[in-house]
This record gives C-alpha cells, structure tokens and sequence, in this order.
C-alpha cells in the first residue's frame, strides 16, 4: 500500500462510525501540507517525514468544541421529527442514530480547547468574531431556509439548506471565524470544504448499528421527504459549545458562551448573557492573575511578613506555608 494511498485511506477511516460516544468525528486542520510523492530519494524522505507530520498532528488534533447556530424554529424541529419517525417505522434498530430533541444546529466551525486557557481564548475569539459577522451581514437578517434530504456518504443523514445568498454568507461567516479562533492560536477547522449542512441522524452514534451489519442509509428511507420543504430559520446567536460536557436539560450542547447576531436583538436575556460572558472572562483572567501571584514564594514570604509586622497572625503561624491561592479556588 502506497503512502499516499495509505494517507487518504485515515482520511476516510477517521469518519467511519466507530466511536463509541456521541461526539463529532475527528476533523483536519486546514494548514497540513499537502502530500507530493516526488521520485528522488530525497524527496521520498521530505515526503515521509510531511506524512508522519501529518498523522502526528491528526491524531493530536481531536476536536471537542464547536460553534453551533441553533436550529429552534418549531416548524423545522417538528418536521424533522416527523422525517426521523418515518424512517424509524422502516427500520426501527435506526432509533438509535437520530439526533435528540433540542440538539439541533448547523455546525459553523470545530476546534480542540484542551483547558481553561484555551476555553479563555475561544471565548475572547468568538466576541471578536462578532464585527466580523456584523459586517457580513451588513445589518440585514441572516435566514436559513430548509429543503430536502441528503447524506455525506450515506453515513450521516441532514437535512439540506436550499440555494441562495443565504450559503454565501454562511461561508463567510465560517471563513471569518476560522480566521479569528487560529489567529489566536487555537487547532481549529478541517481541510474539507464547508458545507452547511443540519443533521438528523448519523450512524456513528451507536457502534451496535455497525455491529449488527446497518452500514448505509438506504435513500429510499427519505425519498418521500426529498423536496420536503423544512421551513426558515432566522439565526439570531452563535454558541461556543463542548462536544463531551453533559448536554443541557433542554437537549441542546453545553454552551461556554454565545454571541447575538441579526439586526435587532432578540431581547433583553441575549444582551445580559453576553454582557456576563464578557464580565466573566475578565474576572477569570483576573483571578488567574492573582493565583499566580500568590504561588510566588516571595509574594507568600511578604505576605508573611505584613501579617507578621501587623500582628494578624499569631507566633504558632510563623514559618508555616500558606497556600493563599487556595483559598481563591
Ligand atoms: P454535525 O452536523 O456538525 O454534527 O456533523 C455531523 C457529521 O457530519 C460529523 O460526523 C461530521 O464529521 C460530518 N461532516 C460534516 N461536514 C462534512 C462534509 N463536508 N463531508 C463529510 N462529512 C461531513
């Protein structure tokens, strides 16, 4: 087996459904080079070393939180349950490969944020990605109509946007916020082209359905639905959302932070959330701060020493370390 060969065969291994666990499936970094196999020895090395490079950063690269557009619109939502129940009642075992109530949203951008550092800057990204929409759209409403059925490789079963201007603003909003999240620093995007796209269903959610031989999603269990028109979405936030952290009650991802899109603000909670999402990231940057400070030994041996001087602390305390940061966590 060839390199290259072997090369694009873990690109299409990395989407077959073997996890175990409802997260999205491994995804590429866009600034991976790409593979040239030249003849000479030389460039046989280079290319061997671009190839182990490249698997090295794949399988370090596993994203695990992403930006969502909520899909809520009640005529959407329930026309999907309706497409998900009739496929169901041809083949019941399929239950298990349908997205969960609440849990619907068009995925704009996916990023690995490994701690609270990184969850720090992916917060600080998406408020500055917020002009950047803002100039997109151009203060007009970003609307989202639904139509029809497809899949990625009768793998993973969504439900189309139909054409229109609507697919180049997505674009550019998912470019700007790749931009914005890598320029900052954080392992972000894919090298496959964006395609927007909203999932009802994905066989990788249960390993049994592989188990027991349900490999592909036949067309014939959508057909009826596929000029099916879903209905409009008017996109009003973008969520910074973790892939693994418990989902909320409601059914939609955990959600770190979110920004208000669209020319007016859907009300006043949007404008408070995102206010405490700026307050907040400021406090805890503070706090990191002031932790660090307080691990220093001679911050602690001058703190010591005032307490001492100012007779708040009593003799059988002298010597003693303390771990003021503690009392911050
Ligand atoms: P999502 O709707 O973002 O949860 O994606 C559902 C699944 O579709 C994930 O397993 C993605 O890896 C896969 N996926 C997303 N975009 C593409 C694409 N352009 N081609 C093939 N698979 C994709």
């Amino acid at each position: 087996m060839s390199e290259e060969f072997e090369a694009n065969t873990m690109d299409f291994l990395v989407d077959l459904p073997f996890a175990t666990i409802d997260i999205k499936e491994d995804s590429e970094i866009t600034d991976v080079p790409k593979v040239n196999l030249e003849r000479s020895k030389e460039n046989e090395c280079n290319n061997k070393e671009q190839i182990k490079k490249r698997k090295k950063k794949r399988k370090d690269y596993q994203p695990n939180y992403f930006l969502s557009i909520p899909i809520t619109n009640k005529e959407i939502t329930k026309g999907i349950k309706i497409l998900q129940n009739a496929i169901i009642q041809q083949d019941e075992q399929l239950a298990k490969a349908m997205s969960s109530d609440g849990s619907f949203h068009i995925t704009l951008l996916v990023m690995q944020l490994l701690n609270e550092d990184d969850l720090n800057i992916g917060i600080d990204a998406l408020l500055e990605l917020k002009p950047f929409v803002e100039e997109i759209l151009q203060g007009k409403p970003l609307t989202l109509p639904f139509e029809g059925v497809d899949t990625f490789r009768n793998q993973v079963g969504f439900v189309k946007l139909a054409e229109g201007d609507h697919i180049n603003s997505l674009l550019e909003i998912a470019d700007a916020a790749k931009r914005t999240f890598q320029e900052k620093g954080i392992l972000a995007g894919e090298s496959r082209t964006f395609k927007p796209h909203l999932t009802f269903m994905k066989l990788s959610r249960s390993p049994w359905l592989w188990k027991k031989g349900v490999k592909k999603i036949d067309p014939k269990l959508y057909e009826k639905f596929i000029g099916h028109r879903f209905g409009e979405e008017v996109v009003h936030c973008i969520d910074l959302c973790s892939m693994l952290k418990k989902k909320q009650s409601n059914g939609y991802y955990h959600c770190e932070s979110s920004i208000v899109i669209g020319p007016k603000p859907i009300g006043i909670r949007d404008l408070i959330n995102e206010a405490l999402c700026r307050e907040r990231m400021g406090l805890q940057s503070k706090v990191k701060e002031i932790k660090a400070l307080l691990l220093k030994p001679e911050i602690q041996a001058k703190i010591r020493r005032e307490l001492f001087e100012g007779r708040f602390i009593n003799n059988s305390n002298q010597g003693n370390d303390v771990d003021f940061s503690a009392t911050l966590t």
